[in-house]
């Protein structure tokens, strides 16, 4: 992050006007200085919208912004990964600059200026809103913004290991932080939708055609939440709406993304609109994801820092500036399998291919990138690969040779890791030109695709052989060990699931996800000292993983560590995790500690983000019981036994509390039967029959 000084808005948006002959953006800003929204859509292809020509899209909202604003027909994102696609996004540099690589395991350094604290810098008000998961601001991307909402989970999603938050709810959120910006403001909001699994809801599913229809029912919900987004804005709202990559749906033998670079998953839509860019235009020159953000600088009024990888788009609206080259990687197969990591390069009509063979397609002659015709061309092929060499090399990159999977870890994170005898940086390792290239791959990446939706559908007899048939042809597929340790897990066969989760760790030491499982495994099995050792190492890693933190505190609690099990949940809160367990566990030590308003409070917030678990209310309605507030205790012990109603001895503790402090003989007498209805024992049933006939000596 560079200092600036900061100017006024206004006087740069007049230097900006002047500078580029007054085209674009020359309406003077409403009062208070201009409203600047980003609307970035995962997963969502260019050629899925109805604006790009597809039959069977239902995208009205979105089409008309291309209507009132200008569509860049050809943007190509700089890698199909959301994490890295946003870091790319939100800075204006390729992944080699801003050195996020894949999801999860990579955190966007501070020292990189994003376009959010750009605008901080200059005056803006600033807000995001995300959806998912892997944009949680553990991972660098909320510099710069005053607000960074990646509570997925508010409200009660109902799963508290919420990775998405589902469009409306997007939505929602987005526009009930509009009246709590001022102006001028820049804000973000992230829809997630057509990310697999598509599960569009009602009417959407139904209202779907044509050949991939499901995730098209996606793309026409997040389009209809978009509408409403773009109807609560102010009239005078600049939008930029972006995709962060595409999917293959099927294309090269991919059925999702992150794999390949074929135009699939690396053809975005990007619109702009607003006062004065002008209406109904398409631009049809080469564009970028990595041209977004200094094109917001623009709209701000700001001048971009100086060497981004990215340029604004406003000279394209004048004709200017069409002759942008794209660069375009993949290191997902790298990290998650030891194959050969992608690159893409593009200039005018010629996409190169760089694997361990080159690629080179005719973008003019075959747009859908079906004919490979490297052989045909060499010289062309050979000048692409010059360029993109050249281009790594002013990146400081190599196309092969030793690539470091170092996360941005704090010297505290490094220090912490290697107490823990555990030295990160061992995955990556070197890009060799005898590793597997990801396009011979697609079948074995299917076959792992394909498992890991047999694993969420409960499908582990049918998942199994497939993933350990995986492991069996290429032995250092991460996904596939890890997915293969879950399914172990399932069929109780405890030793086996540690061994393959095992496994997957070795492969991938950069990843929290193995050591949390293999937890998991361990806390099955009893050994909760061994589990307390790797889930303080993922704990390490990444201290948001769901159920990392909340298990290492209560194993910390259990043995009588309380300072250390607090110390971990207020890392894990302080790191933007807002997951249910860290409520009730940090309610467990404040009533261990006697403060039980306190255990009360985190007991319900708890409740509230896991609202299908009846043990928060348990715990709550003991302690509203304790504040002396009965009717509260004996309604959260109501709202408990809904859920689960099969436990006499709740419903017993409910109808003494009834008759005792409440006085109330029909609430008592109603629990009783239900306890009654639900105790199996017979002997405990005849003492809770007596209590019954003492309730009610006259019947
Ligand atoms: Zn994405």
């Amino acid at each position: 992050m560079s200092l600036r000084a900061s100017s006024s808005a206004a006087v740069l948006l007049a230097l900006f006007v002047a500078s580029t002959g007054g085209a674009a953006v020359a309406e003077p800003a409403a009062a208070g200085g201009p409203a600047v929204v980003l609307i970035t859509l995962d997963t969502t292809r260019a050629d899925h919208l109805g604006a790009w020509g597809w039959p069977h899209a239902r995208t009205p909202n979105l089409d008309a912004l291309a209507a009132r604003g200008i569509r860049f027909a050809r943007c190509d994102s700089a890698v199909p990964i959301t994490l890295p696609s946003h870091a790319t996004i939100l800075s204006g540099l390729y992944p080699p600059r801003h050195g996020v690589r894949d999801n999860a395991t990579f955190v966007l350094a501070e020292s990189v200026e994003t376009v959010a604290e750009g605008l901080a810098a200059g005056g803006f008000d600033t807000a995001a809103v995300v959806s998912a998961a892997v944009l949680a601001r553990r991972y660098g991307l909320a510099q710069g913004f005053r607000l960074y909402d990646d509570d997925l989970a508010a409200g009660g999603a109902g799963d508290p290991d919420a990775v998405e938050r589902r469009a409306a709810a997007t939505t929602a959120a987005a526009t009930a932080l509009l009246p709590t910006l001022r102006r001028p403001y820049f804000l973000w909001v992230h829809y997630f939708d057509p990310h697999e699994d598509y599960a569009p809801p009602p009417p959407y599913a139904a209202q779907a055609r044509g050949p991939h229809a499901a995730y098209d029912g996606e793309i026409a919900y997040m389009d209809a939440e978009i509408g409403r987004l773009l109807a609560a804005l102010p009239a005078d709202a600049t939008v930029l709406v972006v995709g962060d990559h595409g999917e293959m749906l099927g294309d090269g033998g991919e059925p999702t993304h992150g794999l390949l670079l074929g135009h699939g998953a690396r053809r975005v839509p990007l619109l702009l609109a607003g006062p004065g860019i002008p209406g109904g235009r398409t631009v049809d020159c080469l564009t970028r994801t990595a041209d977004v953000a200094p094109t917001l600088y623009r709209l701000a009024g700001l001048a971009p820092p100086a060497g981004l990888d990215g340029a604004s788009l406003l000279p394209l609206l004048d004709g200017d500036d069409c002759g942008r080259t794209s660069y375009a990687e993949s290191f997902l197969p790298f990290f998650a399998y030891r194959w050969y990591p992608l690159r893409a390069f593009s200039e005018g009509r010629w996409l190169y291919v760089h694997g361990t063979r080159p690629g080179l397609y005719d973008l003019a002659a075959d747009p859908a990138e079906s004919r490979d015709v490297a052989a045909e061309q060499p010289a062309i092929a050979g000048r692409l690969a010059a360029l993109l060499k050249a281009l790594l090399a002013a990146m400081g990159e190599r196309l092969e040779g030793k690539v470091s999977a170092e996360r941005a870890l704090s010297d505290e994170e490094r220090a912490r890791l290697e107490s823990l005898g555990y030295v990160g940086g061992g995955a990556g390792g070197e890009v060799r030109h005898d590793l597997p290239d990801p396009r011979d791959m697609v079948g074995v990446a299917a076959d792992v695709h394909r498992a890991a939706k047999l694993v969420r559908q409960g499908r582990c007899a049918d998942a199994l052989p497939l993933l350990l048939g995986v492991t069996r042809r290429d032995r250092y597929n991460f996904p596939a060990y890890n997915q293969a340790g879950l399914c172990l897990l399932e069929a109780g066969r405890l030793r086996s699931a540690l061994n393959a989760f095992e496994r997957a760790a070795q492969v991938n030491p950069q990843s929290a996800v193995p050591l949390k499982n293999a937890g998991n495994a361990l806390l099955r099995l009893g050994e909760a000292r061994r589990a307390e050792e790797v889930f303080a190492r993922a704990f390490e890693l990444d201290p948001i993983s769901p159920g990392v933190a909340s298990n290492l505190a209560a194993l910390l609690r259990g043995r009588g560590a309380a300072a250390e099990a607090a110390a971990v949940l207020e890392r894990a809160f302080a790191a933007g995790s807002r997951h249910p367990g860290l409520y009730l566990e940090r309610g467990m030590l404040a009533a261990a500690r006697g403060d039980v308003a306190a255990a009360f409070d985190d007991f319900l917030a708890a409740a509230e983000r896991d609202p299908h678990n009846p043990v928060p209310l348990d715990n709550a309605a003991k302690a509203a019981e304790l504040l002396g507030r009965p009717q509260q205790a004996a309604e959260l012990y109501r709202r408990s036994l809904d859920l689960d109603p099969g436990r006499p001895a709740l419903w017993a503790a409910l109808a003494t509390l009834y008759l005792q402090q409440l006085g109330d003989r029909d609430g008592a007498r109603h629990a009783l039967e239900q306890a009654i209805a639900a105790e199996p024992d017979p002997g405990r049933r005849a003492r809770l029959e007596d209590f019954l006939r003492q309730l009610d000596p006259g019947s």
